[in-house]
């Protein structure tokens, strides 16, 4: 395939693994971190005529790249797509925006609503593509609007708009949010942040940190053969708890979190997980579906385990 030069900025064969949580994974054959809607458009906008595949990346904490790594632009969002800005009740921010960092502002600001972002690792953007929640937090509950741009144009989406599912939404990969704005509600400061506070020590209790790792592994299944029981529970009742392939492993400490404790590859946390996808289903019957998305194409049998 001949592919048009790209645009001014575009870096070739960056490797990716340093942005990821995990660390595993090759290099993008584009690069670009856009950091105005102009600039994200223009990207969008070659990639389409030139037929590259368009992947967004952004904390990289739910996120495992192929070995191979991607053969396509890859985007980073920054600069005023990163920004987080205080609007009445309203926080606005860009889809790089850090989501912690969000949470600790609309804290500081006396802004209730965004408390369950604290622990997630992710950018804005990240999480509206994934629907992240924690500690019952409803995501769809403040988004106000998101803003994407596609190689189609800009675009403002209400939640309803967004086909938002445990975990999921219907965003595309060549759709990219620039922008959101959380709705939120006027609180006593020091209430929302000794709330936060509370949220970040109950995290350290029930999971492992400092290791590289993108969070939870797989979904917990409404399959009834579960009975009620999460992933890291039927993963551990399976004997995968600790369980190393390749230097990838099962966290001892939360067995749905795989860390990589070094020399781990994509491959390696691929077949990890394909054996612990096994492991439940000849105990249980259930049939683990994987919350991590993959980037690139890994080849063979353990990439038909992501979905
Ligand atoms: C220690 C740890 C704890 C975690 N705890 C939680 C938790 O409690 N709850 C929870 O829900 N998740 C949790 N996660 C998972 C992860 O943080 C979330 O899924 C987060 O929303 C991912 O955001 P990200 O920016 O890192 O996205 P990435 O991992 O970079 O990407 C994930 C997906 O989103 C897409 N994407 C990223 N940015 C954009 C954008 N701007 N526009 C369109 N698509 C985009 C990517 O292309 C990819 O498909 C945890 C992860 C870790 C490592």
């Amino acid at each position: 395939m001949s592919v048009s030069a790209p645009p001014a900025g575009v870096e070739r064969d960056f490797p990716l693994a340093r942005l990821t949580t995990v660390r595993t994974g090759g290099p993008a054959d584009f690069f670009a971190r856009p950091a105005s809607s102009e600039e994200l458009g223009s990207l969008l906008d070659w990639a389409a005529r030139a037929g590259v595949a368009v992947g967004v990346m952004g904390s990289g904490s739910n996120l495992l790249v192929a070995d191979a790594g991607f053969r396509g632009l890859v985007l980073k969002l920054e600069g005023e797509l990163a920004t987080i800005e205080r609007e009445d009740d309203r926080l606005r921010c860009g889809g790089g925006a850090r989501l912690p960092q969000a949470s600790a502002r609309a804290a500081r600001e006396g802004l209730t609503g965004l408390e369950f972002g604290v622990n997630i690792p992710g950018t804005v953007g990240g999480a509206i593509r994934m629907n992240a929640n924690a500690y019952g937090g409803d995501l769809s509950r403040v988004l106000e609007w998101a803003e994407i741009v596609s190689a189609a144009g800009c675009e403002r989406r209400a939640p309803s708009e967004l086909g938002f599912a445990y975990r999921r939404s219907a965003l595309t990969p060549g759709e990219v949010v620039a922008r959101a704005s959380f709705r939120l509600a006027p609180a006593d400061p020091e209430a929302v942040k000794s709330t936060l506070a509370d949220m970040r020590a109950r995290r350290r209790e029930a999971q492992p940190s400092g290791i590289k790792t993108f969070g939870s592994t797989f979904k917990n299944p409404d399959d009834p053969r579960a009975g009620g029981r999460t992933a890291g529970l039927l993963l551990d009742a399976a004997g995968c708890r600790g369980l190393e392939v390749g230097g990838a492993r099962f966290s001892t400490k939360h067995a749905n979190f795989v860390e990589n404790t070094g020399d781990a590859t994509t491959a390696s946390v691929l077949a990890l997980m394909a054996e612990g996808r096994r492991r439940v289903r000849d105990r249980f019957g259930v049939e683990l579906e994987a919350e991590v998305q993959l980037l690139g194409d890994a080849g063979g049998e353990p990439e038909q385990a992501l979905s």
